[in-house]
């Protein structure tokens, strides 16, 4: 049904570290959803009313094809195997060519269990004689997303030209305004200056405006060398 399914701790998290591959997927014709394991709630200046709302919008702005939320415990997401069985049961439904999982090295304890979860939930997917919903099935690739809560001088697997998609990536983030406006310092270091920041550094050692770093535990298949610049 899908050919990628980026699953996120909380809803903001999967257009901080990858709104611009998705936008990227989308106008490459994939069908893409996301899956928010948790509410996100409660933040500072948020409610799950107010964060809902905001999801929906990020979610219009994207062109998402899904999306749905899991509804684990915020703070306290855990790789249990009730939780497990639940995203397997959802990978089963959509069966997603590829995931992206937040990348494995992280100061947010929802987000190092969220990567844990979705290895072990992508393993669950493709068990037989179960009585877990849905046909097996096995995601082929996983990726991992930077949206990282820890300052971390990383070595990417690769980094996607998102320069065509950064102003959609920004309108995404920016329907957030919960999260990074509201209460957030203005002026020229503002967070959303820090992330164009970032996101032309990665562009930079790529030689294009702006790019998006991601991980690969396994080497990256190449069928031919004609989409590497
Ligand atoms: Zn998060």
């Amino acid at each position: 049904m899908l050919d990628a399914l980026v699953i996120a701790p909380h809803p903001d998290d999967a257009e901080l570290g990858m709104g611009g591959a998705i936008a990227s997927m989308k106008a490459a014709g994939w069908r893409v959803g996301v899956l928010d394991l948790t509410s996100g709630e409660p933040t500072p200046h948020g409610t799950p009313e107010i964060r809902a709302a905001e999801t929906a919008a990020a979610t219009l702005v994207l062109g998402l094809d899904w999306r749905e939320n899991l509804g684990l415990p915020n703070r306290c997401l855990q790789n249990t195997l009730d939780a497990r069985r639940q995203l397997a049961e959802v990978i089963r439904r959509v069966r997603p060519r590829w995931l992206f999982a937040p990348y494995w090295i992280d100061a947010h304890p929802d987000h190092t269990a969220a990567t844990q979860l979705v290895e072990d939930a992508r393993f669950w997917g493709k068990l037989t004689k179960t009585d877990m919903a849905g046909d097996p099935f096995h995601a082929e690739r996983i990726f991992y997303y930077y949206c990282v809560h820890l300052r971390l001088a990383v070595q990417p697997a690769f980094v996607l030209d998102i320069s065509s998609h950064w102003e959609t990536k920004l309108a995404a983030i920016r329907c957030y305004a919960s999260q990074f406006v509201t209460g957030r310092p203005t002026g020229p270091h503002s967070f959303l200056d820090q992330l164009r920041d970032e996101a032309a550094y990665w562009g930079r050692l790529i030689g294009r405006p702006y790019g998006e770093p991601f991980a690969s535990r396994e080497p990256l298949a190449l069928s031919g060398l004609d989409r590497l610049f």
